[in-house]
């Protein structure tokens, strides 16, 4: 096992904040991972693509960088193929390879940045689409005693961008593998999000197939999200509220153009981006932090921001939206502090 010591995590979030871990581990296998719990080293942080965290100061204890990899087919049939996944390997390669042989689920999760492993974590959802609709299970490994534990799809109780992982299992456990079931045939595409069928209708694009609508996603992504590679976030910031039907009806009466989608019964969402551009806050910049001019919903680092002013700015946008619209929304990123 390498120990790294004194390491910049500037390279290792998307956010770039420029902060050090005292030591730094990387992990390509089970059993590197039974060596560091078997030696009680602590605390252990666990890092995927770095994508999903804000951090906040320099962290004390043992970053454990996520690197194992591999793609397993374990079942086939003539419908569907079961594929075991190291939780290091690249989301978005992970989407590239299903679709290259046709394999279809994960079509409109395409260039989400980050792990496989971090993929249950907040059950990645884009247009309409979460990775739950086509997991199986979960290989994890309890960071206290090194037991193995296989975590069903009942067991990690997913919902919008939620699972066990952020609730009771939250930095308990190591997630080593992640098994996914795909469509070979009979596959039925979601095109439900309006931008999905306009970039298809520019396409003239009539009869998509997973490929399509992969590359349409691709497409709208690279047009609307800033790159992290050019500017420093971690997506959506926050949260879309789920209030209930009464308090919407209420607040169309205020806004009669406050744009709504449907929620669980008597309930409601709201976009949080136009709730932050309503509390006057797109594009804003305070130093070196900020809300993106074209995404309300994603905070920015300019360079030399840091994550307490990205949670300061976070709380400001928050209290602003509680006084205004009496709707509380709440960080989707991981804060680490
Ligand atoms: P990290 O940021 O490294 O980790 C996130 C959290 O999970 C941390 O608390 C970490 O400790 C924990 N963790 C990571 N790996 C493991 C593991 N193997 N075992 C146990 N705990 C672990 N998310 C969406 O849902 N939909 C989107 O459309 C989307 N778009 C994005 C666009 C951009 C430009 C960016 C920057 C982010 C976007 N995200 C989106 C958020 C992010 O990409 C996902 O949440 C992604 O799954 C995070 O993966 P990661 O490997 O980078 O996780
Ligand atoms: P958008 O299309 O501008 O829509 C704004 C919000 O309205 C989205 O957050 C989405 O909710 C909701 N929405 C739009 N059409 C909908 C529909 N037909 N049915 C239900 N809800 C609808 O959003 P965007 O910012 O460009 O993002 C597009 C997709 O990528 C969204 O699904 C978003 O979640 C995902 N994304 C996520 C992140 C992240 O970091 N989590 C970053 C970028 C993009 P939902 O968010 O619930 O889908």
């Amino acid at each position: 096992m390498l120990i790294s010591y004194n390491v910049s995590l500037k390279p290792y979030n998307t956010f770039g904040m420029a902060v050090n871990a005292d030591k730094f581990i990387r992990i390509s296998s089970t059993e590197q991972l039974l060596e560091v719990i078997d030696l009680g080293l602590e605390p252990l942080w666990i890092l995927g693509g770095g994508s999903n965290v804000l951090l906040t100061g320099d962290l004390p204890g043992y970053i454990l960088k996520n690197e194992i990899r591999g793609i397993t087919i374990i079942h086939e049939t003539d419908e569907e193929l079961t594929v075991e996944a190291g939780a290091g390997e690249i989301w978005h390669e992970f989407v590239l390879w299903a679709i290259s042989r046709g394999l279809g689920g994960i079509e409109n999760l395409a260039l989400i940045p980050g792990t496989v492993g971090a993929a249950p974590i907040q059950n990645i959802g884009a247009y309409g689409l979460e990775q739950e609709s086509v997991f199986t299970c979960l290989k994890a490994i309890n960071l206290k005693d090194g037991s193995e534990k296989i975590f069903s799809r009942e067991e990690c109780r997913f919902g919008y961008r939620n699972s066990v992982f952020k609730q009771e299992c939250k930095g308990r456990y190591f997630i080593t593998y992640v098994t996914y079931t795909l469509r070979k045939n009979g596959h039925t595409l979601n095109t439900s999000y309006g931008a999905i069928v306009e970039k298809l209708h520019e396409k003239g694009i009539q009869n998509p197939d997973i490929a399509d609508v992969a590359e349409a996603v691709i497409d709208i992504r690279r047009s609307k999200l800033p790159d992290p590679a050019e500017i420093g976030n971690a997506g959506s910031f926050f949260k879309n509220p789920v209030i209930k039907e009464g308090h919407y009806l209420q607040l169309k009466k205020d806004y009669p153009e406050i744009p709504s989608y449907p929620a669980d019964a008597g309930f409601v969402k709201i976009p949080a981006g136009w709730l932050i551009e309503k509390a006057g806050f797109k594009g804003i910049r305070r130093g070196d932090v900020g809300v993106h001019k074209n995404q309300a919903l994603v905070l920015v680092n300019y360079g030399a921001g840091t994550g307490k002013e990205i949670v300061e700015l976070a709380e400001d946008i928050s209290e602003t939206i509680l006084q205004k619209f009496k709707v509380s929304i709440e960080a989707e990123v991981n804060i680490w502090k």
